[in-house]
């Protein structure tokens, strides 16, 4: 690789897998590991930490995990950077089936709407997902209780059965949605795969 070769949101960027394996050809390969029990299984795993550059975004401390026993494995954004001047509202349609394999920052500030199905996914943890990351998260969140609230509370287990499997059918984009990202910290990004297309239906407006 030659040393003049910038980084940028080329289709080689766009085309790296989420959780990558860093090697030496990436363009920054200051990474610190840290051996690190596993959330799920409680066996070690490695705690990988680096610095990213996101296509037409900026760069991002991520703190990548992942086990090898359990196949585990998260991307939470480090807490840093300014508070911005302004906050920003995303409002992605989804149309086809590549657009939920969208990047997406995602800060602790940020808040998710799908009003397509009224769904509201409040402030949490910052993390470094996709559009189909944060409905999987979703999904998790809902069916977490569920064993114990299908015996204390049958009638309310099935509704949420019933909003699991709508939030699941999202993902195979039968028809357009909508997703709404906003965040008053200003922090929050979705990737655009067009960028200097009008093809893409993306709005991004100051709050
Ligand atoms: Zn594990």
């Amino acid at each position: 690789m030659s040393d003049d070769q910038e980084p940028s949101a080329t289709s080689d960027t766009l085309s790296k897998p989420l959780f990558r394996d860093i090697t030496a050809d990436d363009y920054d390969p200051e990474i610190t590991e840290i051996e690190s029990l596993c959330m799920n299984c409680e066996e070690q795993g490695i705690t990988k930490l680096f610095l990213t550059k996101i296509p037409f975004f900026r760069e991002v401390i991520v703190s990548s995990f992942a086990c090898d026993e359990c196949g585990y494995k998260n991307a939470e954004l480090q807490p840093g950077g300014r508070i911005q001047d302004r906050g920003v509202s995303y409002k992605l349609t989804v149309k086809q089936i590549n657009d939920i394999n969208r990047q997406v920052v995602q800060t602790q500030y940020a808040t998710i709407k799908i009003p397509h199905l009224e769904f509201e996914i409040p402030p949490g943890k910052s993390v470094l997902t996709t559009i189909e990351g944060i409905i999987d998260r979703a999904v998790e969140g809902l069916e977490q209780d569920q064993v114990l609230r299908r015996i204390q509370h049958p009638e309310v287990a099935e509704q949420i059965d019933n909003f699991v499997s709508k939030l699941k059918e999202l993902k195979e984009v039968k028809a357009p949605w909508q997703m709404i990202i906003e965040d008053p910290s200003g922090n929050s990004f979705v990737e655009n795969p067009y960028p200097f297309s009008s093809y893409c239906q993306f709005l991004m407006q100051e709050l």
